[in-house]
């Protein structure tokens, strides 16, 4: 039997929504089904205006609009991350300053952050990575102390929390995504949350091509008319139907999650305390939103001995993210920087399957493999 690394969820729900929205008569964005699942989050996450996007790719671009990023700007933004944290303010011209991670986590190390703060540095770009909260009060602080913009690319942080707080809704912008690998899903999609009064009005203008389209529609003007710079960010009603069947049952796909990650952290242990691999570590002011359960190796040649001998049991792990600033893009305009954490987690980290209808059996699978691996 296959055990893939990720397969889709469907609640059952979906196609009934989206054949509403079909029969609807309106299928381009910001419509009924958009305006649910927007209304969700702001309710249950208490985020303060949330705006769906294709991607969360796409809202983080929005960001880099948002905050006129240029030429002159400075960003840091974590090394080990996939590239949607940096390509928005890349294509804006800005300068991406990368920042390790932590020795003991795959997250960015807040307290390498403040040498890197230059009188050019516009914002930093904190990446949740598994879901586990980067501390944010530190993070606050400096953003306090240099006049910065906090983005979190929480894009596989959906119903995670630091200190209580739900992630995405402590620094001044957030992005999520809802591409078929993270925890809810619509396919390709994902969401803008906007947290300071200062960005509401114009986040809403770059969503809709630059034009005051959505003011209009809520009758606050009389025409419409260009008026500032932007996309075309919003998902069809299609897509806003498929995730509001999702999202009725966040909690439920949670609580499923749930018990998936524990399993995998209980049938591994022993290993950690035999000293063989390290298992994610959740500090205390964070909570674990399951989205993923990864394994420290020992070394590259260990990692990749594993995952081959997971692939010849049809097992199927992975391994990301190759450290951004070796990456052929970046060395093409940019002298390397030596980050040994990010690309330590680079040439060890491993992903295990992990999806909703995942069993309890094909689990144990798993373990058994890794255990027999290390026996
Ligand atoms: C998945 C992911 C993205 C990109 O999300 P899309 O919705 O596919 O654009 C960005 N950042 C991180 C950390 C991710 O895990």
């Amino acid at each position: 039997m296959n055990i893939p690394f990720n397969k889709p969820f469907l609640t059952g729900k979906e196609t009934l929504y989206i054949e509403q929205a079909v029969k609807s008569g309106k299928l381009s964005g910001n419509g009924f089904f958009t305006k649910k699942c927007q209304r969700f989050f702001e309710k249950k996450y208490g985020f303060k205006k949330v705006l769906l996007t294709t991607s969360c790719t796409d809202a983080l671009e929005m960001c880099a609009l948002l905050i006129d990023c240029n030429s002159e700007d400075e960003i840091i933004v974590p090394s080990f991350t996939f590239v949607s944290s940096a390509l928005g303010f890349v294509r804006q011209g800005a300068k991406i300053v990368f920042v390790d991670s932590a020795n003991d986590h795959p997250n960015m190390d807040v307290e390498k952050l403040e040498s890197l703060i230059t009188p050019k540095t516009k914002a930093i770009v904190v990446v949740h990575y598994a879901g586990i909260a980067v501390d944010m009060d530190e993070v606050m602080n400096l953003a306090n102390k240099y006049n910065l913009i906090i983005i979190e690319d929480a894009a596989q942080a959906i119903h995670s929390f630091y200190k209580g707080k739900p992630l995405g809704s402590i620094g001044h912008l957030a992005a999520f995504s809802f591409h078929e690998t993270k925890n809810v899903i619509s396919g390709e999609g994902g969401m803008l949350v906007i947290n300071e009064e200062i960005f509401c009005d114009r986040s809403e203008i770059i969503w809709e091509k630059g034009t005051n389209r959505a003011s209009f529609f809520r009758g606050e003007i009389n025409k419409y008319s260009w008026v500032d710079t932007g996309s075309s960010f919003l998902p069809s009603e299609i897509t806003a139907a498929f995730l509001w069947a999702q999202l009725e049952n966040l909690d439920h796909i949670q609580e499923r999650r749930r018990k998936i990650w524990n399993i995998y952290f209980d049938g591994l242990k022993s290993l950690e305390d035999k000293g063989k691999l390290l298992l994610p570590k959740i500090p205390n002011y964070a909570s674990n939103n399951s989205h993923m359960f990864y394994l420290v190796c020992e070394s590259f040649d260990i990692r990749s001995e594993l995952i081959s001998y997971l692939k010849a049991r049809n097992i199927h792990a992975v391994f990301h993210y190759l450290s951004l600033n070796k990456s052929e893009f970046y060395l093409k305009e940019n002298e390397s920087v030596d980050l040994p954490n990010s690309d330590f987690f680079s040439n060890t980290l491993i992903r295990l399957p992990f999806y909703y209808e995942l069993t309890r059996d094909l689990q144990f699978k798993v373990i058994s493999a890794i255990q027999e691996f290390y026996a």
